[in-house]
């Protein structure tokens, strides 16, 4: 995943992109014409004629955008949707890399390794993890993908030891029978280890270090919004023009020079780029217009 986001980052400065991280926009500017720009929590202004937001919908128009920049009406429906979230993430370095059981005999051993591996016995387990969350409880199997990413990227750990990435399905945002907490995280992550066991026979056992990061964590960490990974359900109601609302559906706003892209959006969540694609697309196709325009 770094090596497309060093991509991406790589071709926007050949193109004399001025990149800032770490530089959250506050507010989205905006006047009687349509857009102005962004501020930062620090005060900074950018002043733009155009703007493209690719946060998670909710945030946007509950915390950046003010009451009279777009219909009221769009916002109430936007925040509207359940924003419930499940995603747990596990990462543990580890001195070795057990052989994996269960493996068909004429299957390399090396080249397995390399691959992504999933955890979901059936669908019926699946089914249950998934309405288990919803009741705001973890299943008994827990869902889960990962993969050994240095295997493919050595230089992730100094000397020799191995990281193994793991994303745990569904632990719910909001836990039924209390918050998440320290003893919580722990639990839930080691019935992650062992069930990997499963898979890597041995594995806790070479664990040299790790981390547990909990719903709550990934939300105030990374900024995913009720740590939803697809920025709201891809669910019937909010997909195709409904996603996240008709006015906004393609990628343009009622708000002048003000679009929207990202996961929020159609055609949805995962590293498809499409969202992005699209709303470049037609920030390009109304800068085209635009220039043919006669001027005054
Ligand atoms: C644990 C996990 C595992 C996943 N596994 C897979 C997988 O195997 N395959 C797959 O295809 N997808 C996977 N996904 C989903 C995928 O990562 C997302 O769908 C995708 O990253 C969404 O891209 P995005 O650009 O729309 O949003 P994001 O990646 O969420 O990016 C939004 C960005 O906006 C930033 N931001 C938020 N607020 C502000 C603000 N006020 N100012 C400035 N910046 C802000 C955030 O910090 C973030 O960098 C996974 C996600 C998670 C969390």
């Amino acid at each position: 995943m770094s090596a497309i986001v060093d991509a991406l980052a790589g071709a926007c400065r050949e193109h004399g992109v001025d990149l800032r991280t770490g530089t959250p926009v506050a507010r989205v500017l905006h006047g009687p014409d349509g857009v102005g720009g962004v501020i930062t929590p620090t005060g900074e202004e950018f002043r733009a004629p155009r703007v493209i937001s690719t946060v998670n919908p909710h945030h946007l128009f509950r915390d950046l955008l003010a009451d009279g920049a777009m219909d009221p009406g769009i916002r109430d429906t936007v925040l509207a949707e359940p924003m419930r979230g499940s995603a747990f993430k596990v990462v543990l370095e580890v001195d070795s890399l057990p052989p994996y059981a269960g493996l068909p005999k004429d299957a390399d051993p090396e080249t397995v390794r390399a691959c992504q591996f999933r955890f979901g016995s059936s669908p019926r387990t699946i089914e249950n993890a998934i309405t288990e969350a919803l009741a705001g409880r973890t299943g008994d199997e827990i869902l889960m993908w990962g993969l050994t990413p240095t295997l493919t990227s050595p230089a992730l750990t100094p000397g020799t030891t191995h990281l193994i990435s793991l994303n745990a399905w569904h632990a719910p945002y909001q836990p039924q029978d209390g918050p998440w907490d320290a003893a919580r995280t722990e639990h839930f992550g080691y019935r992650c280890v062992a069930q990997l066991g499963l898979l890597m026979p041995g594995i806790a056992d070479r664990i040299v270090a790790h981390r547990f990061m909990n719903p709550v964590e990934m939300a105030a960490e990374l900024g995913l919004a009720g740590s939803n990974i697809t920025h709201g359900d891809m669910l019937p109601a909010g997909l195709f023009g409904a996603r996240p609302h008709p006015a906004l559906a393609d990628h343009r706003t009622p708000l002048p020079g003000f679009y929207v892209g990202g996961s929020g959006t159609w055609p949805g969540g995962y590293v498809t780029g499409t969202p992005g694609r699209n709303t470049a697309a037609a920030v390009l196709r109304d800068l085209a217009h635009d220039e043919q325009r006669p001027h005054p």
